[in-house]
Order: structure tokens, then C-alpha cells, then sequence
């Protein structure tokens, strides 16, 4: 990889989860501007409030059903690979699940920045972390979350 980064696996108890942040703020619910006038100061929770904003989502219904049904379809792709014994085919349906899950990731970010590679291929989760590299350099984003499977989280520094 030619980008100047630090991969950092979290392993430090992060900082304590402040009370207030327990409840979405309206700015950003269905509907919601985007926009909240408190803006750091606002005392639900923000996008910016990573963690506090992932366990929110990720305990949405639709955030669940949605996800449960590309792990399902991750699943059943990975078995018909199993079945199959032509390199080319299985490198398309390696291709098909890299797909997949990169779509769910745009569609259906946990927080800003933040990509589940769980189930993809070796080599699509490398190009994948190669691109998100790119893309931040491009967008001046330092920093970005990636999950690879198990809840296991590594965090992209650039400095
Ligand atoms: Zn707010």
C-alpha cells in the first residue's frame, strides 16, 4: 500500500459515554434538517457522537432486517462458492459478495466513515480499505472506522 497511515486496532476504554447522549437528536431523525443550532453543544445525540449514534442505528429495525438479509445472502453466496469448482466463477461470486457489502456500507452506514468488512474475500476487503484510503484522502477525512467481523473494530489515522 503506498498511503502514509496507521492501522490501530482499539483496545482503550474510549472516554466516558456522556449521560446526555441517549436519545437521537430530532435534526437528525427522518425528516430532520441536518442542521441543529446547539451543534457540538447539543446534549442528544449527533452523528459526530460515534459511538453512542452506531448503537442507535444499529438497534433500528430496519437497520437489522436490512442487515440480516446481505448477511443471509453473504452466506448463501459463500456456500454456493463452496460448491463450485472453476476459479473464474468463484472469483465473480467473491466479486458479487465484495459488491454487496460495499452497497450495504453506502446505503447503510452505522456512522460516519464506518465500514463493516465482515464477509468479504481477503482481497476485496484490501481494495476496499485501498479505496476508502483514497476517497479520504480525497475528501481530507483523517479519520474513518472499519469492522472486520466479530465486532472488532480498527480505526484509519492518517497523519
Ligand atoms: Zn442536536
Amino acid at each position: 500500500m503506498t498511503v502514509n497511515q496507521t492501522f490501530m486496532v482499539l483496545d482503550t476504554p474510549r472516554r466516558q459515554e456522556d449521560p446526555f447522549k441517549t436519545r437521537l437528536c430530532k435534526s437528525y431523525a427522518v425528516g430532520g434538517d441536518e442542521d441543529c443550532k446547539y451543534g457540538v453543544h447539543c446534549k442528544f445525540i449527533h452523528p459526530e457522537d460515534e459511538e453512542q449514534y452506531m448503537r442507535l442505528i444499529e438497534y433500528t429495525e430496519e437497520y437489522r432486517r436490512v442487515k440480516g438479509d446481505v448477511q443471509k445472502e453473504v452466506q448463501h453466496l459463500h456456500g454456493l462458492k463452496r460448491t463450485i469448482n472453476d476459479a473464474i466463477k468463484a472469483n465473480a461470486i467473491d466479486e458479487w459478495i465484495n459488491r454487496r457489502i460495499r452497497l450495504f456500507n453506502e446505503v447503510y452506514p452505522k456512522a460516519p466513515n464506518y465500514y463493516d468488512l465482515h464477509g468479504m474475500s481477503t482481497r476485496g476487503a484490501v481494495n476496499y480499505v485501498m479505496d476508502i484510503c483514497q476517497m479520504m484522502r480525497i475528501n481530507n477525512i483523517s479519520t474513518s472506522w472499519l469492522e472486520t467481523g466479530r465486532g472488532n473494530q480498527t480505526l484509519i489515522i492518517f497523519h
